[in-house]
């Protein structure tokens, strides 16, 4: 049993969990009780048609042959450029195709966000991206949306941005976690799903408050003892 991958966005955050070459989709949603103590971890594989492919080599989430080229195509389609903020005041610029500009936001976790131009193709929203960037990170590291975890955007500091690109439309999003204190950042599948934030996890294991990059829990085996008799083991603590 591995963990092999994992689905984030608004709808269905979940874990793939694969057993045996099949996969299986373990829901996310608040109040679902994990229980995967971590193995050893190697590549995740691949997944074809919803069969899974194990693979032994040691690289993780996955090994060089494994490893798809994520280099980004831009298509002849109507794009968005936005601005995203993560709390309290870690402001991004990206691109996305527009019917996905939602989905796309909520996958990263922001917690605002805003429209300010759309172009008619990719390569021109990468043009405009790149002149915008030039004072603004492209990329958000994890550290930083962790940290934006039981934080508030500085609203001052947004709407000061915003004044310089008027937006076409802006977004404000709720993840649900009402977090009073930031949760400990840890490896670890075990507890309740108290909710998902982009591709953070936040679990509440033995009284405290954890939070996962899902990224690094894929490729790690479940220990055996889990797999046994999973049912009996959900909410022993
Ligand atoms: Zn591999």
């Amino acid at each position: 049993m591995q963990i092999v991958g994992y689905h984030t966005g608004p709808n269905d955050p979940a874990l793939l969990v694969a057993t045996g070459g099949s996969v299986e989709g373990v829901s996310l949603e608040p109040g679902v009780e994990l229980s995967y103590p971590l193995g050893d971890r190697h590549c995740a594989g691949a997944i074809d048609d919803g069969t899974h492919y194990p693979c032994d080599r040691p690289g993780t989430p996955y090994c060089e042959r494994h490893t798809q080229d994520w280099a980004p195509t831009y298509t002849e389609e109507e794009y968005a450029v936005y601005l995203a903020a993560f709390a309290p005041a870690t402001f991004k610029v990206g691109i996305t195709r527009s019917w996905r500009l939602d989905t796309r936001l909520r996958e990263q976790g922001a917690d605002r966000a805003a429209h300010i131009h759309t172009a008619t193709s990719g390569p021109i929203a990468r043009e405009v991206e790149r002149e915008i960037a030039a004072g603004m990170p492209e990329a958000v590291r994890v550290e930083r949306k962790v940290a934006s975890l039981a934080a508030t955007v500085d609203s001052g500091a947004w709407e000061a941005l915003l004044e310089e690109y008027s937006p076409v439309e802006t977004f404000a999003f709720d993840y649900g976690l009402a977090l009073e204190e930031r949760p400990v950042a840890e490896i670890i599948a075990m507890g309740t799903v108290v909710g998902t934030k982009g591709r953070l996890l936040v679990l509440q294991y033995a009284g405290t408050t954890y939070t996962t990059d899902l990224r690094e829990l894929v490729g790690f085996e479940i220990a055996a003892e889990a797999t046994r008799d999973h049912q009996s083991s959900l909410g022993a603590f």
